[in-house]
C-alpha cells in the first residue's frame, strides 16, 4: 500500500483534531485506518480526506463549535502541518512559525474559504 495520510471532514463527530494530518495504515472502500498517537483507529473513509502527501502549510480550523477549546484557541486557529502543534494565526499574516517545532509554513487561507485583503 501507499504512504497515505488522511485528515477528518468537517463536522465529524469525532475526537480528533481537525485539519491535523494522520498516517493512513490500512484502506479499503469503507473504512481506513489511521495512525493517531500510535494507535489504530477506524474511520468511515468518507469522512477523511486522503492524500498521498500532507501539504506542507498551516491548516486553518474555523471555530464554530470549539467553544471547550482553551480560550486562545476559540475562533479561527492553525494546525501545524509537522507537529501538528494548534496555535492562533496572526491575521492576514501568509506565513507563519511553529512555536513548538520551529518551522516555518504558509498559511492555507484559500482552503478554508478566508479571503486575505490588502
Ligand atoms: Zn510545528
Amino acid at each position: 500500500m501507499p504512504i497515505l495520510f488522511a485528515r477528518i471532514q468537517d463536522d465529524v463527530p469525532l475526537k480528533l483534531r481537525k485539519g491535523a494530518w494522520y498516517r493512513v495504515v490500512e484502506l479499503n472502500d469503507l473504512q481506513a485506518v489511521i495512525e493517531v498517537n500510535r494507535r489504530k483507529v477506524g474511520v468511515l473513509r468518507a469522512w477523511l480526506e486522503i492524500r498521498d502527501r500532507p501539504p506542507q502549510r498551516w491548516a486553518v480550523v474555523e471555530g464554530k463549535d470549539n467553544r471547550k477549546a482553551p480560550p486562545p484557541l476559540r475562533g479561527t486557529y492553525g494546525v501545524c502541518p509537522n507537529c501538528r502543534a494548534r496555535t492562533p494565526l496572526p491575521k492576514k499574516a501568509r506565513t507563519h512559525q511553529c512555536k513548538k517545532c520551529g518551522n516555518e509554513f504558509e498559511i492555507d487561507w484559500v482552503e478554508a474559504g478566508i479571503k486575505i485583503s490588502g
